[in-house]
């Protein structure tokens, strides 16, 4: 395969160093080798919000939990991020009001979080690198404070009693930091006119004080102050634009609960294009001004796309759509109604090979994973096959209702082919450290996951099963056991040999159909 072949099976955000190599060898160059333990057992126990016994810890005091909220209080105990998120609460909603400099590249103001105590808290924790706190108040009271490297450790006025909703308020300042999860700079991006989050997995934690893990989910409202000339496009609908002297603020709404991860504001020179509605969602791109003028074809299909995809996944889970296209993202990140798409990416990167549609696709992909991945979530990192392989089989459904049966057969058959090269990251248990989480492999053979398991069940069997995963963890949390669990449902048939041979076997099975 080439790299525009691995650049095209790449969707999320992602494309990673090795993806974008010239030499079809260098794709493997990071492969971790399989784990000999890991089975469908063992790596597809329940999701749990509290901490687990083992996960590392950074020193800081447990004193202030609780025993519901026992072990290590600055993180969830994630496989791959063991201190993202945190025990105790959850929170329920965030306002998020900041002004923005997009030349001084900075941001200041306050970021409001209603949470409910899960445990008696007399402190707790929220996830944040970098940046100036200047204050913390709970329930408006002054609260004490500290930084311990990427954990804010908050110790309020009284006890919080477990059951009881609390409101933090921080204050803060300054300019927010990359992280290079990826290999590219992710969290709060400033790039050329455009300043863009794409925080996907950890980033959210560079601009926001949150409980940074997908497992805690939110509704949000931002209020973003920009100076006169520049337009905020975020996650949900445009509530309101409010006027002040040399600046305007947007106000963007996210009723549907959402993971931080997902949260983004795109602040810039930008043009709102609208197009509409399909299937009873708005439609609408932010798009540089040349861009808006002569929309990208790609771009123009995503109303059939989502008469499509609701056809087969059921009613699409939010009030909107669309993307926004910005310089210097190697790729395209499904943020919740919104997805920020790199120009290049949607322009030259994803170019069309014989048995694919190109950026067409990966729009494809984008928008598949509203559902797959921003509705239904991972409980944790380990399971971001739930995400890749779904909008990865979604956009192989997509070529082949644009294309035909033929094309949708080249695409599995290249695919197939490609992944079965040589050694790879599994999709159900993608390495031991979480580097190879968006590797190639993880998208391609998870797709092939859902695509063995339409062969095996059919295709009447296989879209009932994936509008049941849609509905029953809509706007929630799912784990991999969640969903054989259910595909047995479903299908009235053992899958754990099906599901374990294709998730975790490192000799990828045969390729059925
Ligand atoms: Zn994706």
């Amino acid at each position: 395969m080439n790299r525009r072949r691995a650049a095209a099976l790449l969707a999320a955000v992602l494309l990673s160093g090795t993806a974008c190599s010239d030499d079809d060898s260098s794709i493997w160059a990071t492969t971790t080798a399989p784990s000999a333990t890991s089975t469908l057992a063992t790596t597809t126990s329940a999701p749990t919000t509290t901490t687990q016994a083992g996960t590392t810890t950074t020193g800081t005091t447990q004193a202030g939990t609780t025993s519901t909220a026992a072990g290590d209080p600055s993180g969830l105990g994630d496989p791959y991020f063991p201190e993202l998120g945190n025990p105790g609460y959850d929170v329920e909603h965030y306002l998020v009001e900041l002004a923005v400099d997009p030349v001084a590249n900075t941001v200041e103001g306050a970021v409001a979080a209603t949470a409910a105590a899960t445990a008696d808290l007399d402190t707790f924790h929220l996830d944040l690198l970098g940046l100036t706190v200047d204050s913390v108040t709970v329930d408006g009271a002054a609260a004490g404070f500290r930084r311990e490297e990427g954990e804010l450790v908050i110790d309020p006025a009284g006890l919080l009693p477990a059951g009881e909703d609390f409101v933090v308020t921080v204050a803060y300042h300054g300019t927010p930091l990359n992280l290079t999860t990826l290999g590219f700079p992710i969290g709060w991006v400033q790039a050329g006119d455009l300043t863009y989050v794409a925080a996907q997995p950890d980033g959210a934690r560079t601009w926001l004080p949150c409980n940074d893990h997908p497992a805690d989910k939110a509704a949000f409202t931002f209020r973003i102050t920009v100076p006169e000339g520049n337009v905020v496009a975020a996650n949900g609908s445009l509530a309101e634009v409010q006027d002040g002297p040399g600046v305007a603020t947007f106000v963007w709404e996210m009723p549907e609960p959402m993971a931080t991860y997902l949260a983004t504001v795109v602040v810039g020179p930008l043009t709102r294009v609208e197009w509409g509605t399909a299937a009873g969602v708005v439609l609408r791109d932010y798009l540089p001004a040349d861009l808006a003028a002569d929309p990208p074809a790609p771009l123009t299909r995503v109303g059939e796309m989502m008469e499509f995809f609701t056809g087969f996944f059921g009613p699409y889970p939010f009030a909107e759509y669309g993307h926004a296209v910005v310089p210097g993202l190697p790729g395209a990140l499904e943020d919740q109604t919104l997805c920020v798409f790199g120009r290049e990416a949607l322009e030259t990167l994803f170019d069309a090979q014989p048995w694919t549609l190109g950026a067409e696709a990966v729009v494809a992909h984008e928008l598949a994973h509203q559902w797959f991945g921003d509705s239904v979530t991972p409980s944790t990192w380990q399971d971001v096959w739930l995400n890749e392989g779904f909008a990865t089989f979604a956009q192989w459904l997509w070529v082949e209702h644009a294309r035909g049966a033929e094309a949708y057969r080249q695409e599995v058959a290249g695919s197939y082919a490609w992944v079965a090269a040589g050694p790879h990251p599994l999709p159900g248990d993608p390495g031991a450290t979480g580097e190879e989480l968006f590797a190639d492999s993880v998208y391609v053979r998870g797709g092939l996951t859902l695509h063995a398991l339409r062969v095996e069940v059919g295709d009447e069997t296989t879209w009932e099963i994936l509008r049941a995963w849609a509905e029953r963890y809509a706007y929630g949390n799912a784990a991999t056991a969640d969903f054989v669990s259910l595909a047995e449902e479903f299908s009235g048939r053992d899958l754990g040999a099906l599901f374990e041979a294709w998730l975790f076997d490192p000799s990828i099975p045969a390729l059925p159909g």
